[in-house]
């Protein structure tokens, strides 16, 4: 689960990273509000941000600086429902213009091959680091944590000192590089970067200058098996952005994943999962989801899955695999009758059901007419020539 930079902000800030203060908003108006108290209280400026789950929001013109509550208000109201890579910006982030005098790249992520975090740093922030991964791969410096220790001291100053942080700027950048190891391993992170971790020019109200180390950008993508352990993130998901898809098979607990396809499969256990997707592509079909009831699926959510699977309008066919274990064949049969009783609308399906009351199963889905496979290759065989039928009917019919 990706948390929005509000969220992501207010977790480094709560654990010591200097990070500007900001309000979210939804409005123009909460805006221009926000604006004038930080105006109000030294700022040199605004600048207002899309709150969206994805990157490149400054390219794409979610980023503007305001001088004025009305420029503020004005760049809301440009930025408020405009559509960044297909999702549409519900709220913006208001917080102190930065002066800024160079942009770096400082993040952690987890290395599974490695078993480790990687904290990675490259002078060239402000630009996605997989494009300087690219360009320039050895303009990233990367270093492992200690798997109990974290980021050791001489670690975090060979990450500062790669980026060209040196002199006053060292302890900070170590502070903040240890910082985001931290926050990654308090709230299981997959992923914590900042980007850019930058260095602004400040003016205090005597007119002094002073330049300082802050995070300006911040993402945070959570493993989503651990969030059980922090109800305080979960409740932080932005439902807003969730396809309602997504959110269905979550609180079913259905493993769903979309792919391009046109052929919904629905089968118990992640590897059968996957080996039904296999031998679709196999038969020359190709798999318009991975969907998984999990273990010991009652007939309600057998039906839930069929709603899923029903509601992506390029499904054409669907093939069920049951492997009956827990699961009872008969309680998915079942399933399978309501389902159809209570479907938006009809496609052919495919079932083969063996193992625990298969032949309860059997009987059932024989009364109800359904069309039944024997083996896993028959029936993924049956279901892509299922789709071929719908096919040259549809190509026929335009011509
Ligand atoms: P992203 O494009 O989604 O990663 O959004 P960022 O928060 O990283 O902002 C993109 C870019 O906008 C940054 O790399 C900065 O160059 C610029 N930017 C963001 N905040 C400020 C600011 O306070 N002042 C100035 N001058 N530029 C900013
Ligand atoms: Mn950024």
């Amino acid at each position: 689960m990706k948390l929005q930079e509000f969220h992501a902000r207010e977790l480094l800030g709560a654990a010591g990273l200097p990070v500007p203060p900001g309000r979210v908003a939804t409005t123009p108006g909460e805006v221009g509000v926000a604006a004038r108290e930080l105006l109000a209280a030294g700022a040199q400026g605004v600048v207002v941000k899309a709150q969206v789950l994805v990157g490149g929001r400054g390219k794409a013109g979610g980023v503007k600086l305001a001088a004025t509550p009305e420029d503020a208000e004005r760049a809301a109201g440009q930025i408020l429902d405009m559509t960044i890579k297909g999702i549409v910006v519900r709220k913006v982030l208001v917080a102190p213009a930065s002066d800024i005098r160079h942009e770096y790249y400082l993040g952690a992520v987890l290395d599974r091959a490695a078993q480790r975090i990687l904290v990675m740093g490259s002078a060239e922030g402000g630009v996605e680091i997989e494009q300087v991964a690219r360009e320039k791969p050895d303009a990233i410096v990367r270093v492992h944590a200690h798997p109990h220790l974290g980021l050791l001291d001489f670690q975090a100053r060979e990450v500062a000192l790669a980026l060209g942080l040196t002199g006053p700027y060292l302890a900070d950048a170590v502070a903040i590089a240890q910082g985001l190891v931290r926050v990654m391993i308090a709230n299981d992170a997959d992923l914590v970067e900042v980007n850019p971790l930058a260095i602004v020019r400040e003016r205090a109200a005597d007119g002094s200058e002073r330049e300082r180390l802050v995070c300006l950008d911040a993402k945070i993508t959570l493993d989503d098996s651990a969030l059980p352990r922090h109800p305080d993130l979960e409740a932080r998901r932005d439902l807003d952005e969730e396809d309602p898809a997504d959110t269905e098979a979550r609180e079913q607990e259905i493993n769903f994943i979309h792919l391009d396809g046109s052929i919904g499969c629905l089968v118990n256990g992640a590897g059968l999962a996957m080996t039904t997707m296999d031998l679709v592509k196999r038969a020359g079909g190709e798999p318009a989801n991975f969907l998984d009831i999990g273990g010991g699926a009652k007939s309600d959510t057998v039906a839930a899955a069929m709603r899923l699977i029903l509601e992506d309008p390029k499904v054409q066919v669907i093939l069920v695999n049951i492997f009956g274990g827990i699961t009872r064949g008969d309680e998915v049969a079942r399933g399978l009758v309501e389902a159809r009783a209570q479907q938006s609308r009809a496609v052919p399906m495919v079932v083969r059901i063996v193992g625990t009351n298969a032949e309860e199963a059997q009987r059932i889905l024989r009364e109800a007419s359904f069309q039944t496979a024997e083996s896993l290759e028959a029936a993924a065989e049956q279901a892509v020539a299922a789709g071929r039928a719908i096919g040259a009917a549809a190509g026929g019919a335009g011509r």
